[in-house]
């Protein structure tokens, strides 16, 4: 069975991103690691508010674990950055940090942000440099077969009105995980303080829409270099 890690900026990225996907190869045996880079303290905190501001990082930890337990998450780790401030990180720290959950975990496949970061936030960006050079910092023999970003198809982009900061790289890597919609839902509604989003991006949407918006999960292979053809249909080796 391999591992599979995960690079991201706040609790609430795995579940929006790749709820299915995580869900998809825990069930089948898989060690899926998660690294936050924040706890998400800048959020909103709901509103009504579910908590002061100064209490969110401490209550989205929880948040983020309870949708671990329901994705079937083995570990997750905090990078200890604070929220909106991953981009000013000294690179070598936590590039540095990278590295050591790489070489402790050896995954066959690191997923991270791509350099659009999906809805543009500055973390988001910044973790997807900062993975990416913790990535090709190891020698080839320690380092993950497959180097993955997410990215979503054009259309999934504007059902969900979502803004673009910059242009994406096409989407080379879709998963079928229409079988794992009720655990994305159950682990994106562990995400309690972050309803306003979760209501904006995928609530709002008619139960049809949802199911289609859940149903699929992309990614763009960033290593092996893809070079075309017919799309992978998962990212452990195609399986
Ligand atoms: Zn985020």
């Amino acid at each position: 069975m391999a591992t599979l890690m995960f690079v991201l900026a706040h609790p609430d990225d795995e579940s929006f991103g790749a709820g299915g996907t995580i869900a998809r190869y825990a069930r089948r045996g898989h060690r899926v690691v998660l690294v936050c880079a924040t706890r998400g303290e800048a959020g909103k905190c709901g509103d009504p508010p579910l908590c002061r501001q100064e209490e969110l990082g401490e209550v989205r930890e929880r948040e983020l674990r309870a949708a671990a337990e329901v994705l079937g998450i083995s570990r997750v780790e905090f990078l200890g950055y604070r929220d909106k401030e991953v981009l000013l990180a000294n690179p070598a720290e936590i590039v540095g940090k990278i590295v050591q959950l790489l070489k402790e975990e050896r995954p066959e496949a690191l997923v991270t942000f791509g350099p659009d970061g999906i809805s543009g936030h500055v973390d988001h960006r910044a973790i997807s440099h900062f993975a990416t050079l913790a990535f090709w910092s190891l020698p080839e023999e320690e380092r993950p077969a497959r180097l993955y970003y997410y990215a979503w198809e054009q259309g999934v982009r504007e059902h969900l009105q979502l803004r673009q900061a910059l242009p994406s790289l096409p989407v080379t890597t879709v998963l079928d995980v229409g079988e794992w919609v009720e655990v994305k839902k159950q682990a994106l509604l562990c995400h309690r303080t972050q309803h306003l989003s979760l209501e904006r991006v995928f609530f709002s949407l008619t139960e049809e829409q949802l199911q289609k918006a859940l149903s699929k999960e992309g990614f763009h292979r960033v290593w092996p270099v893809w070079t075309g053809g017919e799309k992978e249909r998962g990212i452990l080796n195609n399986k």
